[in-house]
């Protein structure tokens, strides 16, 4: 059964300053309107499919918004819970912005995920990134939210100035211990207009280059999907707006998709995969699979296995 996200996008609201790298006009628009006419359209579309879906509160921090317009966001959704229209309620906030008795409130009024803008568990980058809170505040909040019963998903940045491979790894490490549900790793990105650009224009910031990214993030994916932590998202979304204010940094519209890729090359590589031979993978990795196969020059079959993890390749006997 397909399972649909329903983004609504807050666009800074509850933000208690600006991060210096962030700009969520150009990373996600305006703000969405009532959750009433965005359910409309969904409605008009999905209604008669078999599908579950989740609301989801972005691009702001929920749960600094007025205690008021919290409550009158999450009762927005009841009705379509209590249809069977969607079945619960997902947010993104900072780790600095929850408490355990808030947290029991939020799970009675259907919250069922909360994503975490981590960004990473090491203080010099939260103090480049001007973050406001302390690796420990980040590490509690996720353990807070586990206990709690509501699902966690962590969002993790890498490439800054003077990041090495091990510095992200150690993030990456602090994720297996941690074991959220799902977590999104993306670049950081200059964005034209934000206090970053101002920062960089003042030289010496460099950053790894985008085959280093990908070779980074793929094993990243590597290790994370290996311990059964999801992976929601990839690279910040594309979007032209967004790529005609990109001045530095890593972003590349397709970076999602060059990680894919490498993975899928590896297991292939790994398999020693012959013409002729039927292939299984996850059905969201046969594009990948079909386009190493004809670059190598192999003649395979390709089925669609929903039960095999990303990336991996069994060969039929
Ligand atoms: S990164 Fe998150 S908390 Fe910071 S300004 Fe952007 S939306 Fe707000």
């Amino acid at each position: 059964m397909k399972h649909y996200i329903i983004p609504f996008f807050l666009t800074f609201q509850g933000c208690p300053h600006r991060c210096i790298y962030c700009d969520q006009q150009a990373i996600a628009g305006e703000p969405t309107g009532e959750v009433a006419s965005v359910m409309e359209t969904f409605l008009k579309y999905h209604g008669s499919e078999e599908y579950s879906a989740e609301i989801a509160f972005f691009g702001g921090t929920f749960s600094l918004l007025p205690l008021k317009r919290q409550q009158e966001l999450l009762e927005s959704v009841v009705p379509y819970i209590e249809k069977g229209e969607v079945r619960g309620i997902r947010f993104s906030t900072r780790p600095d912005a929850l408490d355990e008795k808030r947290l029991i409130w939020y799970k009675e009024r259907f919250v069922t995920h909360i994503e975490l803008g981590v960004q990473s568990f090491q203080k010099k980058f939260l103090d480049l990134l001007r973050r406001g809170y302390t690796p420990q505040t980040a590490r509690s909040a996720v353990e807070m939210v586990k206990k709690s019963g509501i699902g966690v998903g962590i969002q993790l940045m890498l490439g800054f100035p003077g990041q090495d491979r091990e510095m992200f790894f150690k993030d990456i490490d602090e994720i297996r211990r941690l074991k959220p549900e799902d977590c999104r790793l993306y670049p950081l990105s200059v964005i034209s207009g934000t206090p970053l650009e101002k920062e960089y224009q003042n030289g010496g910031m460099n950053f790894i280059s985008l085959e280093t990214a990908v070779d980074w993030v793929a094993d990243a994916v590597e290790v994370i999907e290996k311990e059964g932590i999801g992976i929601r998202r990839i690279g910040l979304p594309h979007s032209p707006e967004l790529e005609e204010k990109i001045i530095a940094g890593l972003y590349h519209p397709s970076f999602a998709d060059k990680v894919r890729f490498e993975l899928l090359r590896r297991s292939f590589d790994k398999a020693d995969i012959r013409s002729g031979q039927t292939l299984s993978v996850h059905p969201a990795d046969l594009q990948y699979t079909y386009r190493i196969a004809r670059i190598k020059k192999k003649q395979v079959n390709v089925v669609p296995d929903s039960s095999l993890r990303r990336s991996t390749i069994i060969i039929q006997q």
